[in-house]
């Protein structure tokens, strides 16, 4: 019988796999299964420019994996049961020999977020945003909560798409305060410039319909609060059994295989993995894409003949736009500590563009493995 290799999320991690996959097992007579609640593929990392009210690109899965004999399944995922080896969806259940788990993650749970609050942690979150900016008034306050790089990438898009709301930044620490002083005083001129109200240790605990209330049961103000405080795992992967950490992300090995179910693999936002330095990968693109070249290479190895792959993750920037036309791009070392170098300005935005546009680039695409590396920004490295 033939061999089905199922891929559940297309976003960074499973769009990267089921392409990687379409390589490396070409000619073995593998079925590779790709299924998403939509036919897009949507770039995930520039919800905040929709939120903003701008367009995003439009991206057909089935013409990114053309000629790769992907079969897309355009269809939602309810439940993965692991001893049946069975995937239930809307339209059907699904069979499979291996699973790739990669439904990526949402904006993580607050109190009160879900009845006042808005974010952009997913597309459909981002298009409910997008429509209550679009209600706001001229004058009114939005407020972002997460000091973050998705909370200010939020910040400073709003503000230079509609510079008549008072947009605010609640955060913990200091802003951008993990970034050298230079990468740091860009980013606070970027915000002043943009007119933005910078909060600093400001510890939100819950929104109200007033606004963001702090530890210290001080009430900030907005009629519009964003929740920007970090992103939990889909829930699924904990429904089928397999174990997770208190973000839903599921643990696993070196090979991207779930520690509690090994025959399920697990990348992306997804997985908890150890990355450099033995701290758990940060979610991102920039980590989770190398997740599925592992898990690819590995599952390809257990099919085939082939040699396990001896690949390593290691981080090589942090990028923050400010708006369209200004970012900081933060060059890090392998385990995410930030290095004296950094480019700001025009420089620093068409470095974040065109990171952007290599990732959907290269679901279009082969790459040699050992090319992998000299794509910028890809933190796949030999072992
Ligand atoms: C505003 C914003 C800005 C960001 N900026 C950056 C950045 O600059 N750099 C960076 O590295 N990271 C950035 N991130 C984080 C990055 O987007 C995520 O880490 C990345 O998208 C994770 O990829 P993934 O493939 O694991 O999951 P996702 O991209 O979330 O993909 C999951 C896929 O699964 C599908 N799916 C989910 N549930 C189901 C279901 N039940 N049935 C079927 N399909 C389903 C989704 O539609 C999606 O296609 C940003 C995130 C946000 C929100």
């Amino acid at each position: 019988m033939q061999h089905r290799v199922l891929v559940l999320g297309a976003g960074y991690a499973g769009l990267t796999a089921a392409r990687r996959l379409s390589t490396l097992l070409r000619g073995t007579g593998t079925e590779i299964v790709l299924v998403n609640d939509t036919p897009n593929f949507i770039e995930r990392i520039r919800l905040h420019q929709l939120a903003a009210g701008q367009d995003l690109p439009r991206h057909r899965l089935a013409d990114l994996l053309a000629g790769t004999g992907v079969r897309v399944r355009v269809a939602r995922v309810a439940a993965v049961d692991v001893d049946r080896r069975t995937v239930l969806t809307d339209a059907g259940e699904l069979g499979y020999g291996t699973l790739v788990y990669a439904l990526g993650s949402a904006a993580a749970a607050m109190p009160g977020a879900e009845a006042h609050a808005w974010n952009a942690g997913s597309p459909g979150a981002a298009v409910r945003l997008r429509d209550r900016l679009a209600r706001a008034g001229e004058g009114d306050r939005v407020l972002v909560v997460g000091g973050g790089l998705t909370g200010l990438e939020i910040a400073a898009e709003i503000a230079e798409s509609r510079p008549g709301l008072a947009v605010a930044l609640a955060t913990a620490g200091g802003l951008g305060d993990w970034l050298v002083p230079g990468a740091r005083e860009h980013l606070r001129r970027g915000f002043d410039r943009l007119g933005i109200d910078v909060l600093e240790g400001v510890r939100v605990d819950r929104f109200t319909a007033a606004g963001a209330v702090a530890r210290e049961g001080v009430l900030v103000p907005a009629q519009v609060s964003i929740a920007a405080t970090g992103f939990a795992a889909n829930p699924i992967a904990a429904a089928a059994g397999l174990d997770t950490d208190d973000c839903g992300r599921v643990p696993v090995d070196r090979a991207m295989r779930s520690l509690s179910h090994p025959d399920v693999d697990v990348i992306g936002d997804a997985a908890w993995a150890e990355g450099p330095g033995g701290r758990a990968l940060r979610m991102s693109c920039s980590s989770g894409m190398p997740t599925a070249w592992i898990a690819a290479g590995h599952i390809a190895a257990r099919l085939t003949s082939r040699r396990p792959p001896r690949l390593r993750i290691r981080y090589f920037h942090q990028t923050i736009s400010i708006g369209r036309a200004d970012a900081v791009v933060q060059f890090v070392t392998a385990d995410d500590r930030p290095k004296r170098t950094y480019l700001t300005g025009k420089a620093a935005s068409r470095y974040k563009e065109a990171l952007c546009r290599i990732a959907v680039w290269s679901f279009a695409h082969d790459l040699p493995a050992r090319r992998a590396a000299a794509v910028p920004g890809d933190a796949l490295r030999p072992a």
